[in-house]
């Protein structure tokens, strides 16, 4: 079931419908994509009707989750952004792309300048193919369990956030052996005063 499918029905009568959902990944990536990072994704706002065309205002929040890049344990990353959308029924056409025209609610145009028209047709408002491709543009590059996430030993292979691993007392010992010979000298230091 598609959640983010919004009735223009509900619109009826209204100055807005608010509304808040919860989809898992499962329920808003298209047939034949590979799965994603996303784990799931809150949508809330409110859709306005404004003149023959919907306007809808909220905020996307993204829960990501996947290996950290650095130690390579599961790690979450939620990526939180508002968006304004501007929603006419109708086929799509080239030619009046990114045209709007304003005939009321002038404090908004601020907000939605620029912003492309975008189409659908029938009697409701499908959300999810663009909350979708938000959140594959949002999808983070960089990933870590924590900034400070100390990553693998390059040598053993070991989570340093878990500790130290043996390659690092390895450089211990070499210091300490260059210790011990140090203190081979001073017998030979002694005996050249004692002379
Ligand atoms: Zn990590
Ligand atoms: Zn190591």
């Amino acid at each position: 079931m598609n959640k983010l499918r919004i009735p223009l029905s509900a619109l009826a009568g209204r100055e807005g419908f608010s509304f808040e959902e919860r989809v898992p990944e499962d329920d808003l990536r298209p047939k034949g994509s590979p799965r994603s990072s996303l784990n799931e994704v809150v949508v809330s706002g409110t859709i306005s009707p404004m003149s023959s065309k919907y306007l809808f205002r909220g905020t996307l929040s993204g829960l990501f989750e996947r290996p950290c890049d650095r130690c390579l344990e599961p790690a979450q990353k939620t990526v939180e952004f508002e968006v304004t959308w501007l929603f006419e029924s109708g086929v799509e056409n080239q030619s009046i792309e990114g045209v709007v025209e304003y005939t009321e609610e002038d404090a908004l145009e601020e907000d939605v300048e620029g912003n492309r028209v975008r189409f659908f047709e029938g009697s409701d408002l499908d959300l999810a193919p663009h909350v979708w491709e938000e959140m594959v543009l949002a999808d983070p590059s960089k990933f870590y369990c924590s900034e400070d996430c100390k990553g693998l030993c390059p040598n053993c292979g070991m989570n340093l956030n878990l500790g130290a691993c043996s390659c690092a007392s390895g450089q211990e010992t070499s210091e300490s052996g260059l210790a011990a010979l140090k203190e081979m000298f001073p017998d030979l230091r002694s005996e050249s005063l004692e002379e």
